[in-house]
């Protein structure tokens, strides 16, 4: 195994109930539940630790009315890692339920396109239907941090270490980006939102918050052209990864999932 290869972990810290309706735009001819979970993610090897994305809060979830299941780091404690020593968090973009508890990385650098902060703090956030993916005092929190130099923003494609980079996607929002991983089974790619469900990229139809619907479609042959294969893709909520996936420890079942082994089914 090379020194640049990483194992990726899907930790999951919240879920809701859902209908297949809510879930792409101009809804859904069949009448089914479609759950949705909520991850957070770990890259790690012997060198390196990044993770990608901080979920959100208690608070935010019973306000939101979303099934709180653990803090995300009392879910990163499971894999023996302390938050508060995290260095490198990714953030794919600043949607509440990716950057809500960035506040408990107090020593963290956060990793985050320039589109992303623009587009949060800017002329869109008018309108409901783009800023209410969105916490006001996240976006400020995330302001007050790059006051503070602990932001380091990325245009495009950027390598944080060998076998780390960064891929910025937009559609769901201006500067949402997905993080390409090597592992032992080849490019892993974690979609995050450019693909909230496998059914997205794979049957090209998108979620209904979505800033720019071309630049969405478009993120799908991103998506399979920086893995290795469709099955490099992780979709950023769907709760079938939970189920193609091993967890790598019994006590860890229903909670992580390791994602640089191969797919169970
Ligand atoms: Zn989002």
């Amino acid at each position: 195994m090379s020194a640049a290869n990483y194992e990726i972990y899907a930790v999951k810290y919240a879920t809701r109930a859902a209908q297949r309706r809510d879930h792409f735009i101009g809804g859904d001819p069949h009448e089914a539940p479609m759950p949705m979970d909520y991850f957070v993610w770990v890259i790690r090897n012997r060198e390196r630790l990044f993770v990608v994305d901080t979920g959100f809060t208690s608070e935010v979830a019973a306000r939101r009315k979303r099934t709180f299941i653990r803090d995300p780091k009392e879910g990163l404690a499971l894999l023996g890692i302390d938050a508060a020593a995290v260095e490198d968090v990714i953030l794919t973009h600043l949607h509440y339920d990716h950057v809500g508890t960035f506040h408990d990385f107090p020593n963290a650098r956060f990793h985050l396109q320039d589109d992303e902060i623009a587009y949060a703090t800017g002329r869109h956030m008018r309108h409901d239907r783009f800023s209410h993916g969105y916490e006001v005092e996240d976006v400020v929190g995330i302001v007050r941090l790059v006051f503070k130099d602990r932001v380091t923003f990325h245009k495009g494609e950027s390598e944080l270490a060998p076998g780390v980079s960064l891929h910025h996607i937009g559609g769901h929002t201006a500067g949402l980006q997905c993080v390409r991983v090597s592992t032992a089974r080849g490019w892993v790619v974690l979609a995050s939102d450019a693909s909230h469900y496998y059914e997205h990229m794979e049957t090209g139809r998108c979620f209904p918050t979505t800033f720019h619907l071309g630049d969405m479609v478009e993120g799908y042959d991103t998506l399979r052209r920086l893995a290795a294969s469709p099955q490099h893709i992780i979709p950023g909520h769907d709760p079938l990864v939970m189920e193609r996936y091993r967890a790598p420890a019994k006590a860890l079942e229903g909670i992580v999932v390791r994602l640089d082994e191969m797919p169970i089914g």
